[in-house]
This record gives structure tokens, C-alpha cells and sequence, in this order.
């Protein structure tokens, strides 16, 4: 397929043309309609206006037909003049919930959309064994139209407002329980829900919204609440947290910055899962010497231990006299003494057998008690400290 115009216009011709129309249109775009619903799930209006030029072009190729693009062309520039509102507040879905009752068919891809931000195709494209009730989850891994957007699947959390609607749904008429197995839709037909949701807004006294705004509306209070970027991008099935970012710019600087510094983490993270994917033979390298390391820690807190046991392990508890096993045994730093170091039954982590000094020089700060009364002082210091 050749296209026409500068450079840069072309090279975004063939790009919109091999991912939005290729897959779609027929040679003779007999299919436009349905085309036209599919980019209409995703993409902007823009977007469309330029893919119907672009499929016009194509038909003009391949069959020397002129497709007639003009309704939708029409159609779309209307929508665009409309600006629907791109995320509701949180009052506004309370009041929009209240008038969607449970025999709407908008009730159930409302539900699921406000509540896990999946895409109007995804949302359509559910069946109900998709559905994880144990693990409280959705299992993302179709359209309506075919694959999703990436070509992958992704898990949603389920949240306990959805739980609710669900729970009531599987009980319902919706629910096939005979085969012991839930099988089907659960969205039972394809329908435009953007004029039922228009109503339904006009209903609620709010400002208009359509139904990929619910998505937005998703992203938008879960960044808000803190979420992290990258849950809220899993949960959106973006390819990248970069995406999630540059497309909620409107969320407040606090938890932007926060979303900047979580992308950064998670691409290093990738980063470094890629380098030891690249470089197995320095894993292997590094994974032997941090055992050589520990192996060399263990000894030396059981030589430390020993050197314990064999100099205090005979001595008595300080406060009841009697003699316990080196287990059972205290060191316990007196009121006043700065504590440097901590030394147990196991020696101490940081000790070496070159720094035996330095553990001597804090047992004379300490008493040697059992562990009961250890427990005991411990108590009592408590009790005389004034309350505050
Ligand atoms: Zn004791």
C-alpha cells in the first residue's frame, strides 16, 4: 500500500493503516460500519477521522472504488464538538449508580467499567468463567472484537462495590449453574451504551459522559487515591507506565511526581531483569559469591556464640542465681548505657572474631540475666516510666 504526502505523514499513514485498518477493513471496506465501532472502543475522534481517509485511500487502491466515508466523517466531527466530560467526580458517580437500576442493560459494563477501568470491547467481550470470585479477580483476555488491544492478558482486581454488583448478578438470571460451570456472555449483546449512559446522565442531574470516560473516571480516582502508577496501568492494560502517565497529566503534582518516580523504579527494574536475562554467567558469578559471603557470616556468628558460651555460659542469672542454658540467656543493658551493639544467645550479625573486643566492651555495660528476668526488669522499667 503507497500513500501520499511529506514524509513524516506517510510513515504515520502506514503505521495508523497496519494497526487500525489492515486487521479490520475488507478490500472493498464493505465493513466500515463495524470498523468504524471497533476504533470508536479506543480511539479519539481525530484518530477515526483520519483512519476513514486513510481507508478511503486503501478502497481507492485496491478496488478503484470511492468509499463513501462522508456519514461517519459527519458523525464524528459532531461527537468531537460535544467534548464529553473525560472523568466524573466522585459524587457524580453516586448520584449516576443511583439511577442505572439492576434491569438496565447498562447496569452490569457500568459496574465493571467504573470499577476496574477495562475498555468498552473488553467489558463486552467477559464471560462469566473470566471471573475469579475466590481470588477476587477478572482474567482480561479478550475484546469483543477478537484479542485486546496489546494482545495480552491481564488480571483486574475486583473491588468490594464490584463484588456486590457480581455476587447479586451470579445469583441471578444471568448465571448458568447447570452444567456446573459458568459458561457464556455476561454482557448478552453488543449495543452502543453511549446513549444509554447520556441518558442516564441527563437522569442523574450530572454533566455528560461517555463510556470510555469510565475508564478515565477509573484511572483518574485511583491515581488520585494513591494508587500506584503502575497497578493503575496493569489494571489498564497500557504496555508501558509512561502511557498512564502522559495520558492522566490532570491528577494532582503530589501524586504525579509520585507516578514519575514509581515509572523510574519499574523501568530499572526492568532494566535489571533484562540484564540478568542478558548475562546469565555473571548471575551465576554474583550468586556464588553472595553464598561464599553468607556461608562466611554464619561461621563467624557460631564462632562468636561459641566464644560466648565457653567464657559466660556457666554464669548465673544475676537477679535469681540459677544457671540456664545459653539459650535461655540475656544480655541486658543497664538504664544509662548507650546500646552499640546487640549480642543474643546467636552472637551478633555484624560481629567477627577479629572484633571479640569490641563485644567484650559492651557486655560491661550489660548484666547478664535470664530471659525471664530479662522479661521481668523489662516490665517493671516500663511501669515506672511516667505515663505520657
Ligand atoms: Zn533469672
Amino acid at each position: 500500500m503507497k500513500f501520499t504526502g511529506r514524509p513524516n505523514t506517510i510513515r504515520a499513514k502506514e503505521s495508523m493503516f497496519r494497526n487500525w485498518v489492515e486487521p479490520h477493513l475488507s478490500e472493498d471496506g464493505s465493513n466500515l460500519d463495524e470498523v468504524v465501532d471497533v476504533w470508536e472502543v479506543d480511539l479519539q475522534p481525530a484518530s477515526i477521522k483520519a483512519l476513514l481517509y486513510i481507508s478511503k485511500e486503501y478502497v481507492k487502491e485496491t478496488t478503484g472504488k470511492e468509499l463513501d466515508i462522508k456519514q461517519h466523517v459527519k458523525r464524528i466531527g459532531r461527537s468531537k464538538q460535544q467534548v464529553p466530560t473525560k472523568a466524573l467526580t466522585h459524587s457524580e458517580i453516586v448520584a449516576l449508580s443511583a439511577v442505572i437500576e439492576a434491569d438496565d442493560p447498562l447496569y452490569l459494563p457500568f459496574h465493571i467499567a467504573i470499577n476496574t477501568g477495562m475498555r468498552r470491547g473488553e467489558v463486552f467481550g467477559l464471560h462469566w468463567a473470566d471471573l475469579d470470585m475466590l481470588k477476587n479477580r477478572i482474567l482480561v483476555q479478550r475484546s469483543y472484537y477478537g484479542e485486546t488491544k496489546s494482545g495480552k492478558s491481564r488480571y483486574v482486581p475486583i473491588s468490594s462495590a464490584l463484588e456486590k454488583v457480581l455476587v447479586a448478578e451470579t445469583f441471578g438470571k444471568s448465571y448458568n449453574k447447570s452444567k456446573g460451570k459458568r459458561s457464556g456472555s455476561m454482557v448478552k449483546s453488543l449495543f452502543d451504551p453511549n446513549p444509554y449512559l447520556r441518558a442516564a446522565c441527563k437522569e442523574a442531574g450530572i454533566r455528560e459522559i461517555n463510556f470510555h470516560g469510565l475508564r478515565h473516571t477509573f484511572a483518574t480516582l485511583a491515581l488520585e487515591a494513591g494508587r500506584s502508577p503502575v497497578l493503575v496501568s496493569k489494571c489498564l492494560g497500557h504496555a508501558a507506565v509512561s502511557t498512564t502517565i502522559d495520558l492522566y497529566w490532570n491528577v494532582t503534582g503530589e501524586s504525579l511526581d509520585m507516578a514519575f518516580l514509581e515509572a523510574k523504579q519499574e523501568e530499572r527494574k526492568e532494566e535489571r531483569k533484562e540484564w540478568r536475562k542478558q548475562n546469565p554467567e555473571k548471575v551465576q558469578e554474583l550468586n556464588t559469591a553472595a553464598r561464599a559471603v553468607n556461608a562466611e557470616m554464619k561461621e563467624n556468628k557460631e564462632r562468636i556464640r561459641d566464644y560466648l558460651i565457653e567464657r559466660y555460659g556457666s554464669t548465673p542469672c544475676m537477679d535469681c542465681d540459677k544457671v540456664f542454658r545459653w539459650c535461655a540467656m540475656d544480655f541486658d543493658h543497664r538504664p544509662g548505657e548507650t546500646k552499640e551493639l546487640k549480642i543474643g544467645a546467636r552472637g551478633h550479625q555484624k560481629a567477627t572474631i577479629q572484633n571479640i573486643a569490641l563485644i567484650e566492651k559492651e557486655i560491661t555495660k550489660c548484666d547478664l540475666v535470664c530471659s525471664n528476668c530479662h522479661r521481668v526488669r523489662t516490665q517493671e522499667r516500663h511501669n515506672a516510666k511516667p505515663q505520657s
